[in-house]
């Protein structure tokens, strides 16, 4: 067992460390969180510098690195602002389905553009009647004109990227009659310029603000045959195997965030004064906090970094994929309230950042599968092969 990082992944987080703390300006980051734009320019910087697709084989015009370091890039992009790090990291959502599903017409299509920065990817699985529970879809696709087309009805909902993706991986019921439903579901790629398909946007989002999400609506959508993306009817085990990596991400995502709360929080405690002491060396119910802080945020790394190393090494673990989402979730969200605290009245201020870094913290707790359902998937596995590590 060896906890040292290589060089490429000490080369890694220098760099996108470089790149983040250059152009991540403050002005840039309140700026997207207030006006809820996308981030554009620096999304094209990070894929020109070949951080977005850091995960792609090389032939596809990634970086031909594993999830680890894909981690390390979320992380450190999260942890310089929260905002403008959730939004890079959700631009290259759901490829890896193609990556893993896709055909080589597919890879070919769609991976080298999401890499270079000229697409945004999206997937949309959540509907309104359906959120947690994916094992029906009201969506469907059936095979049309001979089978040369799907035609695709209904709707998905809280879709990130929606008005930005240049295409979306659609989660459908391909079979109505079959029992149980989620083997009659497909993922089909849905291009954004398709005919029938239209988008309506979220506003006011509590966090990650930088990142549009909408309702996405198929009105007789047509699509060529080639889109079904995988195995027929087997769109919903594609889709629990994406979430073992994924949820990986997301906890990454938690890392980052809680990371860039605490340095915020340790900075003004060594600054602000208080009955003339500092307010780290003066007070041990700050100094304390900060020690809390830092023990949480090192624990949710190596557990982020187990379940990102297990992905690679062809082993993807449901129950710890799901342990390091739970954990990072919860404490992004305690160390952000947590540097809050540290910082007094300011850290009520959108200025000071925490504010942000503790909304934004919360989504990590929901998307991708609630934090109740992860645990309900990591009972379930240690139920299946015991209790022992
Ligand atoms: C900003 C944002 C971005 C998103 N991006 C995407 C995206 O890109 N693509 C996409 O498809 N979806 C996306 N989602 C949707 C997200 O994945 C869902 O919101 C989430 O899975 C929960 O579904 P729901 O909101 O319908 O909650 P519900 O399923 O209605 O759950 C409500 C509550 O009941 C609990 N609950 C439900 N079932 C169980 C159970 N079996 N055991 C215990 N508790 C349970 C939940 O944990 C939750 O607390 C996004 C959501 C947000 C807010």
């Amino acid at each position: 067992m060896r906890f040292t990082p290589t060089t490429d992944q000490l080369d890694i987080r220098k760099a996108v460390k470089e790149f983040a703390e250059k152009e991540f300006t403050k002005e840039i980051a309140l700026e997207c969180d207030k006006t809820e734009l996308f981030p554009y320019k620096l999304h094209k910087m990070a894929a020109e510098l070949g951080f977005i697709g850091i995960h792609f084989p090389e032939q596809y015009g990634g970086g031909g690195f594993g999830t680890l370091e894909n981690c390390l890039y979320v992380e450190e992009i999260c942890r310089v602002d929260s905002g403008l790090g959730i939004a890079l990291s959700l631009s290259d959502l759901a490829s890896e389905l193609i990556i893993n599903h896709g055909s080589e017409e597919q890879k070919q299509k769609y991976l080298p553009k999401v890499a270079s920065g000229d697409f945004i990817s999206a997937v949309a699985l959540t509907e309104p009647e359906h959120g947690s529970d994916i094992t029906e879809m009201d969506t469907t696709a059936i095979a049309v004109k001979s089978g040369d087309e799907w035609e695709i009805n209904g709707c998905k909902t809280l879709i990130s990227n929606v008005s930005i993706a240049g295409f979306y991986i659609v989660l459908c019921q391909t079979i109505k009659e079959v029992s149980p439903t989620y083997r009659g579901q497909s993922l089909i790629i849905v291009d954004a310029d398709t005919e029938g398909l239209e988008y309506s946007l979220f506003k006011d989002k509590l966090g990650c603000r930088a990142s549009p999400t909408g309702e996405l609506s198929f009105c007789n959508v047509h699509v060529p045959e080639e889109n079904l993306l995988g195995i027929l009817n087997k769109g919903f085990y594609h889709t629990l195997n994406f979430f073992n990596q994924s949820r990986v991400e997301i906890a990454a995502q938690g890392v980052g965030i809680a990371q860039g709360a605490f340095e915020r929080a340790f900075n003004y405690a060594k600054e602000r004064k208080a009955f003339g002491k500092p307010i780290i060396t003066g007070f041990q119910a700050i100094s304390h906090k900060l020690a809390d802080m830092s023990i949480k945020i090192e624990a949710a790394r190596l557990l982020t970094h187990k379940a990102a190393w297990l992905v690679d090494q062809g082993q993807p673990d449901p129950a710890i994929s799901s342990m390091a989402k739970t954990n990072a979730g919860r404490v992004a969200v305690e160390v952000a309230d947590e540097a809050i605290q540290v910082l007094g009245g300011a850290g009520y201020l959108a200025e000071n950042e925490v504010e942000r870094f503790y909304r934004d913290a919360k989504i990590i707790e929901i998307y991708e599968g609630t934090r109740e359902i992860q645990k309900n998937t990591i009972v379930r596995f240690l139920l299946k092969r015991g209790i022992k590590n």
